[in-house]
């Protein structure tokens, strides 16, 4: 660690919603704040016009917030550094542009877009697929370099439009040192002559991104993998302004199931899970499904991130949001692509649900339910069906059977358990049950044993048929607290109502 305070930012561009992998990337940088007392912050990258999305920052906003995230600083936050969304800092950039222009490290290309279209055409015909404007074809181009300086002059004066490009030396290795994959050499023949400033003065995210960067006093860029290719351009950047460099750590790929590529925004819905962390609907009114309205609970999905691409070096898997704080360093962040798991996702879904209080569930599942049950009985209910639910609502479709008398019964059960003494077997257990004074849990067992006892039977061939009587399903919580849940009188009477309705079904089939 440098002595540098730690601020970090997180950078999205608001060109549609956070992916899951944004969501990681902020996560991270977030930690990493925690961990060293820093500052996390958000800036809006909104230097491309075209690919704006309105409700994008909303959205990213919203998101981060339902997941427990937030910037310190940033648009609609405060701090000292802002404004935190590019567009409004447009005036800024010009100057730094100048200044490398002035320097020799940029330059301005009039070239038209018709003209640099014509190029692309030609190349291609003659089996350049690829062409680019480098260190080698801008000497056949319209720009400061080529052309002499008055007519530059001239030019500037008609404000004809230009745009200012990085001058990339030729054959030059950048070096570089990234906390997550070590030493980085990229040579200065692979990267072309990119656009830093715009014909509309707006510049492109690779000067607005370091200008800002360096404004905000920002320690380490972490940030996915795929910014890794411009992290060269923006080291000569850095170093063309005579800038000491921050840390760098770029997180791996957050890839499909399968590991072939990287999960995409344009994932959707489409591999059966959600790929955004809350809903997200189309300007056409398409939507797009999200962790937070599929039920997911927010600590959990966070959880489940954290591990996408980093592991704490021992065998626990459950961290608050405060253990990760502690936990997290750059160091433990794999260099690998992280193969996202929705199995796994779910799984974290139900340890979280598990260890939720009761109460809470209860109140949940209220808001779900149409029907009063009263939030005690609810309680029970959570308690009860919890270990067999992932979501709130399947504690609902579970378990409704606590609340409601079963209005159908296994046919599995059916077929396998009930024998011809089922029905007899059932009203004698019944008329065992309708004598208890004492209702508990463990008396009814206490009892039910006694009658299998007396029976000489076995508990599986009898606890099957009282449980298929009273809930109508074949598998579920323990029967006896089931059995104290309901009470003797709706006990009974649920024995009853089965014993006519199966003896019915019994005798068509
Ligand atoms: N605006 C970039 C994005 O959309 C940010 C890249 C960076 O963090 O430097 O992800």
């Amino acid at each position: 660690m440098s002595n540098r305070p730690v601020r970090v930012r997180f950078a999205p561009s608001p060109t549609g919603p956070l992916h899951l992998g944004g969501v990681r990337t902020a996560l991270y940088n977030y930690l990493f704040a925690k961990k060293y007392n820093g500052v996390f912050l958000i800036r809006l990258e909104d230097t491309d016009e075209k690919r704006f999305v309105p409700g994008a920052q909303d959205y990213i906003m919203d998101a981060l917030k339902w997941c427990g995230i937030m910037p310190t600083e940033g648009p609609g936050l405060g701090g000292n550094f802002g404004p935190y969304i590019q567009s409004e800092r447009k005036d800024t950039y010009r100057p730094f542009a100048e200044q490398l222009v002035k320097d020799g490290h940029a330059y301005l290309a009039f070239d038209t877009p018709e003209e640099l279209d014509a190029m692309r055409k030609q190349a291609s015909s003659m089996g350049m697929p690829n062409w680019q404007y480098n260190n080698i074809t801008r000497a056949s181009m319209k720009n400061s370099l080529t052309l002499p300086a008055d007519e530059v002059e001239k030019r500037i004066a008609a404000e004809e439009p230009y745009t200012v490009r990085m001058k990339m030396p030729r054959n030059v290795d950048i070096r570089f040192e990234d906390e997550v994959r070590g030493w980085v050499v990229v040579n200065t023949n692979n990267i072309d002559d990119k656009i830093l400033l715009k014909p509309t003065g707006m510049p492109t995210y690779h000067l607005a991104n370091i200008v800002d960067d360096k404004a905000m006093e920002i320690s380490h860029v972490i940030r996915g993998e795929e910014w890794l290719p411009s992290a060269p351009l923006h080291v000569m950047l850095y170093d063309a302004f005579g800038w000491d460099l921050p840390k760098f750590a770029h997180l791996p790929l957050v890839l499909k199931p399968d590991g072939n590529g990287k999960l995409s925004k344009r994932d959707g819905d489409r591999l059966g899970f959600p790929v955004f962390p809350t809903n997200w609907t189309t300007a056409e009114g398409e939507v797009y499904s999200g962790y937070r309205e599929k039920g997911y609970i927010s600590g959990g999905f966070l959880n489940m991130l954290a591990f996408l691409g980093w592991n704490p070096g021992t065998t626990q898997e459950i961290f608050s949001l405060d253990e990760l704080c502690e936990t997290f360093t750059l160091e433990r962040v794999s260099k690998s692509g992280a193969k996202f798991d929705p199995d796994k996702t779910k799984w974290y879904q139900q340890q979280y649900l598990r260890s939720t209080p009761n109460e809470v569930l209860a109140k949940e599942l209220s808001e779900i339910l149409t029907e009063n049950y009263g939030l005690d009985r609810l309680t029970t209910v959570c308690r009860l069906m919890k270990e067999r639910a992932t979501f709130v609502e399947d504690i609902w479709t579970e378990g409704s059977f606590l609340l409601e008398k079963p209005t159908s019964y296994d046919e599995k059960t059916m077929r396998k358990k009930w024998k011809n003494n089922a029905s007899s077997l059932m009203g004698e257990w019944k008329g065992v049950m309708s004598t208890l004074s004492d209702y508990s849990a463990e008396s009814i067992e206490g009892s039910f044993k006694d009658f299998i006892i007396s029976k000489e039977l076995g508990i599986g061939a009898v606890l099957p048929l009282f449980r298929l009587l009273v809930t109508g399903k074949g598998m579920g919580p323990s029967m006896f607290e089931i059995a104290s849940f309901l009470g003797k009188e709706e006990c009974v009477e649920r024995i009853s109502i089965g014993l006519d309705t199966l003896a019915v079904t019994t005798s068509q089939a």
